[in-house]
């Protein structure tokens, strides 16, 4: 399905794409202000959201350190501009396609950063050789920062979410479908 970028910069503002993707900033004049949940940079005002513009910066992200809605969620979510797109599309307009249901979700690829030997996932008694085989481990960034996350696969095995768990108020972050 064609995905026009910019009709979608246009249906969809920054602060929408923050709430969908419970992105929690705090308001500092006409600016949002928060650590960063891509590189994961503990500064409470590393991450910058100028709503009038659309447009996100982060001062301690590698390049490309910021620009729009859509290379927010690519970043975020670790996916090419045009799933994430998409993934705006059904987060904040409802947009469901043929195609969605047709298809899963483009491959989603395994978190390469999660941390097997971390001392929250020692608490859930797991032990690390375990976490690495399960590929479950604790995220120090992007969407499960903090939490413990746990692959969720289909019944072929494949790939489809994370879900995860924080030690701190025992909740389990589920994925959208
Ligand atoms: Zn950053």
């Amino acid at each position: 399905m064609y995905v026009n970028f910019i009709e979608l910069k246009k249906s969809v503002s920054i602060t929408q794409v923050l709430d969908a993707y419970g992105i929690q900033l705090k308001k500092e004049r006409n600016q949002l202000r928060g650590p960063c949940p891509i590189c994961g940079s503990d500064s409470k005002r590393a991450f910058v959201v100028t709503p009038s513009e659309g447009l996100w910066h982060c001062f301690k992200c590698d390049d490309p350190s910021g620009g729009d809605i859509i290379s927010l969620v690519e970043r975020l979510l670790n996916l090419r501009p045009k799933e994430a797109a998409r993934d705006i599309q059904q987060k904040c307009l409802n947009v469901t396609t043929e195609e969605k249901a047709d298809k899963p979700k483009g491959k989603l690829k395994p978190l390469s950063y999660l941390q097997a030997e971390h001392e929250t996932v020692q608490e859930l008694g797991i032990p690390a050789e375990v976490a690495t085989k399960l590929g479950c481990g604790y995220s120090p960034k992007g969407i499960m920062r903090g939490r413990v996350a746990f692959p969720l696969r289909d019944e072929n095995g494949k790939l489809i979410a994370y879900c995860g768990y924080s030690s701190k108020d025992g909740t389990l972050k589920l994925p959208t479908f």
